[in-house]
């Protein structure tokens, strides 16, 4: 009998040693953040104002790849967080843009949007979301297989998009805000039919109710050096308050800026996000499990100051300056729940963002404007002339041009003609600097250059018929505040930093793509990459 027990015992052991030992070289927690519009000269610009324990211990103690790209347009959140976490382009993913237009029921549709579920946490539409439009398992669906689904995957986002792209098709959650009278995180139908008691009482806890306080420079104003003017011709800024200058009173804001919407257009918009993700860091137990968890993460509210004043405002610095703290509370809260060597952090953006074109204009850079709607009526003339039917153009969005089809068959016009005309026509457009059609596109060998960035966001069965791009620094965009879209650098080029578990202290200069992340983190855990992929693992950071 005692015989048998010790031999039980022993059994017992070796058992556990043989299940453990394979992952405990593992990082626990894997945490993918996405900060969106984040623009990779941001780390260098405001490198003197940021504390030791945010961007500076990710750069410093961590691996930055100084020169990481977009590889196609447009760049976009709903393709940019879909990419990150998928190792692939539009061209596979599908996520050929924020909205576009759906040829097969001829109707705009939303990247996440999906009428079939029904919202949680709300009665609001804003809960009617799900990845089900994305073609291709994301790192998180990757390590949910590889663990038998042991391993963990909660997406957060203010943004419904950046959370659900990034959390894949498998995800435990994926989590966003709704602001309007409610400002409450919310889920859908597609992840559970009831919010975890986490977030019942974190909705409840009257967080969301505390940012609604006054937003001023988080140090004096005359220390921010690193951007222009506060007051300025080139800031949109809130109704309720005649100029972009600080502070903001947002209580008093609030009721004309819809409520707790505001919230998501604030600094504090981020610092709200980064509580939430503690509270799931605790109320999921991510990261104490010998399966590996992942958490995606993605900061929105940037991308909103960004639109709305600018890449060179007071307010932009200021938000980051901010982002940086969140940051640095967020790694020293993982370092103390998870332990220092057991989590892997990357940073990244979803896309970048070009500096005001009216700005550019008034310090004599080539910059300027470019009218979508009527480029659309005279696109449209064009071939009313030509065929006598303007019916011929479907839709004209994502700077393509989409084809009615079943028009062009019934008047005999073959689609190639019809595209190389329109090309022509559209080339000799102001402020228009190349155009591709479909046959170029699709039978192209390109591999460079812009071409390769039109490619790989062409999705053959999704896009479009003829593609353009516009001058550099032209946008379709209102005078004041930045956008993003292009395949010109100021878009593309974004931040991309690895930190902790296996990653070796460096930096390099050499070209690198926001496809790469995904393989890497997969190399990293021993798992299958995504199965599109088109990047590659980023050996240089990585340890032999
Ligand atoms: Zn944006």
């Amino acid at each position: 009998m005692r015989f048998y027990i010790l031999f039980l015992l022993a059994g017992l052991i070796s058992f556990h040693g043989y299940t453990q030992s394979p992952k405990e070289d593992k990082a626990k927690l894997v945490v993918g953040i996405v900060v969106d519009q984040m623009r990779n000269d941001y780390i260098d610009r405001f490198w003197y104002r940021y504390g030791e324990d945010g961007f500076k211990r990710l750069v410093n103690q961590g691996y930055r790849f100084k020169n990481g790209h977009f590889n196609y347009v447009p760049t976009f959140t709903g393709p940019g967080h879909a990419s990150v976490f998928t190792g692939t382009s539009p061209m596979n993913h599908g996520i050929i843009g924020n909205n576009w237009f759906d040829k097969t029921n001829g109707e705009f549709v939303y990247c996440a949007g999906d009428a079939e579920v029904t919202p949680v946490g709300t009665l609001d539409r804003a809960g009617k979301m799900s990845p089900h439009r994305m073609l291709v398992t994301t790192i998180t669906d990757e390590n949910r297989l590889a663990t038998q689904m042991r391993g963990k995957t909660i997406g957060i986002a203010l943004k419904d998009r950046g959370a659900i792209l990034p959390a894949g098709h498998t995800a435990n959650a994926a989590y966003w805000f709704h602001g309007k009278k409610e400002g409450k995180w919310i889920t859908s139908s597609y992840y559970m039919d009831k919010l975890p008691n986490w977030v019942d009482a974190f909705n409840n806890s009257g967080k969301a109710q505390s940012y609604l306080r006054p937003w001023d420079t988080l140090y004096p104003i005359e220390t921010y050096v690193e951007s222009g003017s506060d007051l300025n011709e080139f800031e949109q800024g809130f109704k309720g308050k005649e100029t972009a200058t600080f502070p903001y009173d947002i209580d008093k804001l609030k009721a004309e800026n819809d409520n707790y919407e505001i919230l998501k257009a604030i600094a504090y918009g981020n610092d709200l996000t980064t509580d939430f993700a503690m509270a799931a860091i605790d109320g999921e137990n991510l990261g104490k499990n010998s399966d590996t968890d992942i958490l995606t993460l993605s900061y929105s509210s940037t991308d909103y100051v960004g639109h709305n004043f600018g890449v060179n405002s007071k307010e932009i610095q200021d938000t980051y300056l901010r982002l940086d703290k969140n940051i640095a509370d967020l790694l020293n809260f993982l370092d103390e729940r998870v332990g220092k060597d057991n989590y892997i952090v990357f940073l990244t953006a979803d896309h970048a963002a070009v500096e005001v074109p009216a700005y550019l204009e008034s310090v004599n850079i080539p910059a300027g404007y470019f009218d979508t709607k009527g480029f659309i009526e005279k696109a449209k003339d064009f071939v009313e002339e030509k065929y006598g039917d303007k019916n011929l153009i479907e839709n004209i969005s994502n700077d393509q041009v989409f084809f009615n089809y079943g028009l062009l068959d019934q008047m005999g016009i073959e689609s190639k003609e019809l595209q190389e005309k329109l090309a022509a026509f559209i080339l000799s457009q102001d402020k228009i600097h190349r155009v591709y059609t479909r046959n170029q596109i699709v039978s192209g060998a390109y591999e460079k250059s812009m071409e390769a960035l039109i490619k790989n966001g062409f999705n053959h069965k999704r896009s479009g018929d003829v593609a353009y791009i516009m001058e550099p620094s032209v946008i379709s965009y209102p005078r004041q505040g930045s956008t993003h879209g292009s395949s010109y650098v100021y878009d593309t080029h974004v931040p991309m930093l690895f930190y902790g578990k296996g990653i070796k202290e460096g930096s390099t200069s050499r070209r690198s793509e926001i496809v790469d992340i995904a393989p890497t983190i997969a190399t990293l855990l021993g798992i299958s990459f995504p199965n599109a992929t088109t990047g590659e693992p980023l050996f240089r950071m990585l340890e032999d």
